[in-house]
């Protein structure tokens, strides 16, 4: 595929025409080339963790001991995919052997294999610096299903995505592989950003990041000429609903649990519950003022970007014009005081501003006066990661009814515990419905997100030599 020669942006033609060079080595390497690579990368990763957490907590200030947790999730990833592929997951493949006769009976021999997609653009997440960046699950899924990955590192830490890309492009070069398997292409500026999801030799984007800057490159992919398949994960808030019944038992401890959750990493996680839905019952308005006493003193560490906190001020800002604030914010720490709003279910389904997100440690209470008001609440967010809902032990009418309503607006349902966490294994799903994800049928965490990067094709009447 030919380069476009743009003047502008030279450095990332360079760096997509070595990924494109490098494709068809990678698409056809071995399970054992691949897995020696994302283990070494992990093992490397490791070696550097001082000196890169260091670095990391410098630009983001999210602390070392959660910078350090994010290391082993990064690592524990990179092994887990290198499992994945030695398992055979992107190699598979489904045979219907010949039978003779006129179809729709007879058939040819047909074989369903898995090719990978080609080079992907991957945008770094600005929120987890390691387990979403340079290294993080989109890489590491890519590179399993045989995609070389062009890095789009994040603005908000660029030393250390230099560092860490220094690092990779270390064990690339030490195994003897293509250079163009990692690659980063440093973007200027917006319009470089939108000059590589354009670019004819990438074939996919991996994104998270926002709204606006998701919805902006999704369109970009699909203005292409040929567009591509953009994984996008933009933005989700997260609802809670706790039904009187739980809130009766033990609600000091879920206030307290609720609270840790809205304020962890200073709410700058894309699972971070946003909005809490209860039934009108003196149990709910007794979690309300648990909930407050236990979130209003929580001093926050400081936001990512500067810009970050101007965008949750902005946001609670307008929640606060159209919600009533349960405390004037209280704590003094380095970051945002957490806020709580609150708000009946009627304004909620009505009123759209009272559904955008709020990234950063902050959350609405919403009060409907019956179950199927809840479950219209959870209907009017449309998409979201994460759904949890406390107090459906009973299978009774009511709960299959919030079932329905949460399965369908969300990629994971809580029966217990807070959506903050997301364990990487096989069934987990982080995508939901729009704009949750651009592609709800595929998952950025956990091991079925190499299936993003792969395409089936059918081979028919294939010789021997084809299928190896
Ligand atoms: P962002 O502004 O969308 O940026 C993500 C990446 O996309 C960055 O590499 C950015 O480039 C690039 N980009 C953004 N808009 C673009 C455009 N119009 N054209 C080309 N490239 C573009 O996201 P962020 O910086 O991570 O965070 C900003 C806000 O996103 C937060 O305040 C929060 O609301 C939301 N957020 C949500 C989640 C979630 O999972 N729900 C996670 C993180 C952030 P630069 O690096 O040059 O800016």
């Amino acid at each position: 595929m030919t380069t476009p020669q743009n003047p502008n942006f030279a450095a990332i033609d360079a760096v997509v025409a070595q990924a494109a060079a490098a494709a068809d080595f990678w698409a056809d390497s071995s399970a054992t080339q691949r897995a020696t690579l994302l283990r070494g990368l992990a093992d490397a990763l490791e070696q550097q963790q001082a000196e890169l957490v260091v670095i990391a907590d410098r630009e983001s200030g999210l602390g070392e001991a959660r910078l350090n947790g994010e290391v082993a999730r990064t690592a524990f990833q990179l092994r887990g995919f290198a499992s994945e592929v030695e398992a055979g997951v992107p190699y598979r493949q489904v045979e219907d052997h010949a039978v003779a006769g006129a179809p729709p009976a007879g058939r040819p021999r047909l074989t369903r294999v898995q090719r990978p997609l080609g080079p992907v653009a991957m945008f770094s997440a600005s929120n987890f610096p390691f387990a979403f960046s340079v290294l993080g699950g989109d890489t590491a899924s890519a590179l399993a299903a045989g995609c070389p990955v062009v890095i789009k590192p994040h603005s908000g830490h660029p030393e250390l995505s230099r560092a860490v890309f220094a690092l990779a492009a270390g064990v690339v070069r030490a195994q003897g592989l293509p250079a163009g398997l990692l690659t980063l292409a440093e973007a200027p500026n917006r319009a470089a950003g939108t000059y590589l999801v354009q670019h004819p030799s990438i074939a996919a984007v991996a994104f998270t990041g926002s709204y606006q800057g998701g919805k902006a490159l999704w369109q970009a992919a699909n203005d292409r000429e040929r567009p591509v398949p953009f994984f996008g994960e933009l933005g989700s808030i997260n609802p809670l609903v706790a039904l009187p019944a739980v809130l009766e038992k033990d609600s000091e401890a879920l206030a307290r649990t609720l609270a840790g959750s809205i304020t962890l990493g200073c709410g700058q996680f894309c699972t971070s519950p946003g909005v809490v839905v209860l039934l009108d019952s003196p149990h709910s308005q007794r979690f309300v003022a648990q909930l407050a006493e236990a979130i209003a003193p929580i001093a926050t560490h400081r936001m990512l970007t500067p810009g970050m906190q101007q965008g949750f001020e902005a946001a609670a800002a307008t929640v606060a014009a159209n919600a009533t604030s349960v405390f004037a914010p209280q704590a003094d720490g380095a970051g945002p005081s957490p806020r709580l709003f609150a708000t009946d279910a009627v304004s909620f389904i009505a009123n759209a501003h009272l559904r955008e997100e709020m990234f950063g440690p902050a959350a609405l209470i919403v009060t409907a006066n019956s179950v199927a008001q809840a479950a219209e609440v959870l209907e009017a967010i449309g998409g979201t990661l994460t759904t949890t809902l406390w107090g459906l032990d009973a299978d009774n009418t009511d709960n299959r009814q919030l079932l329905r309503a949460a399965q369908r607006v969300s990629g994971r349902v809580l029966f217990s515990g807070v959506p903050t966490g997301v364990a990487v294994c096989h069934a987990q799903q982080h995508g939901g419905p729009w704009p949750s994800s651009t592609a709800p049928q595929s998952t950025s965490v956990g091991f079925a997100a190499i299936e993003r990067f792969l395409r089936p094709v059918a081979l028919q009447e294939a010789p021997t030599w084809v299928l190896g």
